[in-house]
């Protein structure tokens, strides 16, 4: 596809030539007709993957259809882009600088951290486009200085990102100052609850765009399966790393509380482990990062978001403790091993309630993920059982029933984070909600041969001391590929 068959106007069409731009990628092929209708857009996308244009090129040329004359002062704010940092805002302001040089429109940068005076100059010159930190966005609207009720298209980037930073509250006020008709673009990476329940709240029929890292990065991983129970994953976790072929292990958890209750149980098993989340401090994860890059601990237990921003080469596994809810941040997480043209592995730990959840992503990958059979920790829940896929709200509320019992065994005070009592209409992604979900290809799941699955020098059954093999479990471990 070509960018001319995007229905671009020709000032546009120019600058992106002028940057070197032949084909749009991905996330622009399936965003920028939605953006240009006019549409709302959730967009599940990670930065480098061309977002910015996939936004910014359909908004100029929106606004364009009735730019103000060139110089006319006191111009409405028309375009909203709220991105975490400083550092993002200045390069999404250059790419509506860059891709609208040969439009009449403005663009300014607001971010905290500097001093006003400029901002507050720009702001009184008239700006067609503001790209802004939430908090000094905030203050200079405060100051009378920010109208935001002409608005016509409101882009929210790196969401999740943004609740990871406590900057929601923020948000919300920002919220609060625009109109109720407008367009909204609501950009993350990953999907966890509270960006879901943002969304919910802010788009309306939105159209729903994602792109996964290319395909090759997942067919590089070795990939399996563990079908387990909840209270036997941890177990499981410290049978499976008995391994040492398991030098340098990125173990992902759905929540922060379980990262840290995960690295705690590796810990307690003399496992060199460290747990990094939005809730520790720059310094812990600094230090914990370079402990896990350095060998000093072999696995660094990490929620979706603080892995990210993260960069280590050589991860020999990732493993999946928890089953994402959105298909295309399994992709994501096993892109973490088989960097740089290494071979990796991927183990998933699937519980009956996130089988739905597991098939989703076989089939968004399109393939089927061996399944290891015979480790000590099987779930005795039949495998051609598959239990609907668990609705988030529950799952969010037995989580914190969890997470607040846990505490007050050890005395501390209750998590209230994140207990605004929103909850938005449950989510529906891949095709939840309905009854459960018919196995793949009809049916219970052929069992097939069961070949032996040595070589790896893996080592179950051979006992390592803890956690008691179920009875009947042994026989070693053997893989299923279906
Ligand atoms: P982003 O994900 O928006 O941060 O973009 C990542 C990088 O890709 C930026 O350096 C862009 O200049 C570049 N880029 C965006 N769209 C294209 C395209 N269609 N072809 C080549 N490079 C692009």
């Amino acid at each position: 596809m070509q960018f001319a068959e995007l229905g671009l106007i020709q000032p546009l069409m120019t600058a992106v030539a002028a940057e070197g731009y032949t084909t749009p990628t991905p996330i622009q092929q399936k965003a920028i007709p939605h953006v240009l209708a006019g549409k709302d857009l959730l967009g599940l996308a990670q930065t480098g993957t061309g977002k910015t244009a996939a936004f910014a090129l359909p908004i100029l040329q929106r606004l364009a259809e009735k730019a103000p004359a060139q110089h006319q002062r006191a111009r409405p704010i028309r375009c909203l882009v709220l991105t975490p940092t400083r550092e993002l805002a200045s390069q999404i302001g250059d790419s509506f600088r860059v891709y609208g040089k040969h439009l009449p429109l403005r663009n300014a940068v607001i971010f905290g951290g500097v001093g006003m005076e400029a901002q507050k100059q720009a702001l009184r010159a008239g700006q067609d486009i503001i790209v802004a930190t939430p908090g000094r966005l905030l203050d200079l609207a405060g100051q009378g200085l920010v109208d935001l009720k002409p608005l016509e298209v409101f882009v929210l980037d790196e969401a999740d990102r943004m609740l990871d930073m406590g900057f929601i509250h923020d948000v919300r006020k920002v919220i609060q100052l625009l109109p109720r008709e407008r367009q909204t673009l609501f950009f993350s990476a990953t999907m966890p609850r509270e960006a879901q329940e943002l969304a919910d709240q802010l788009l309306k029929r939105p159209e729903r765009v994602a792109v996964v890292p290319p395909s090759t990065t997942a067919e590089k991983v070795e990939q399996e399966v563990f079908f387990v129970e909840k209270s036997d994953k941890r177990p499981l976790l410290t049978e499976v790393l008995n391994d040492a072929a398991m030098r340098r292990v990125l173990v992902f958890s759905r929540t922060k509380h379980g990262a840290n209750r995960i690295a705690e149980h590796l810990e307690k098993h003399h496992i060199g482990a460290a747990a990094i989340h939005g809730n520790k401090s720059q310094g812990a994860r600094e230090r914990a990062l370079e402990q896990f890059k350095t060998g000093k601990i072999r696995v660094l237990v990490a929620t979706d978001i603080a892995a990210r921003g993260i960069d280590i080469d050589d991860v020999t596994h990732v493993v999946n403790f928890d089953v994402p809810e959105v298909p295309e941040t399994y992709v994501h997480r096993i892109g973490r091993t088989a960097r740089a043209g290494a071979s990796g592995q991927a183990m998933t730990f699937v519980q009956a309630d996130e089988r739905a959840d597991f098939f989703a992503i076989e089939k968004l990958t399109r393939q089927q993920i061996p399944v290891v059979e015979g480790h000590p920790f099987e779930s005795s829940v039949p495998m051609n059982i598959i239990p609907k896929s668990i609705d988030p709200q529950r799952r969010a509320k037995l989580e914190r029933a969890e997470e607040d019992a846990e505490r007050r065994a050890q005395g501390l005070p209750r998590n209230d984070r994140g207990r605004g009592g929103r909850g938005g209409p449950p989510r529906g992604h891949g095709g939840g909600g309905g009854g459960p979900r018919p196995a793949q290809g009809g049916g219970p799941r052929p069992a097939q041969g069961g070949a032996s699955f040595g070589g790896g020098g893996g080592g179950f059954g051979g006992g390592g001391g803890q956690g008691a093999p179920r009875p009947g479990g042994g026989g070693g471990r053997r893989r299923r590929s279906r």
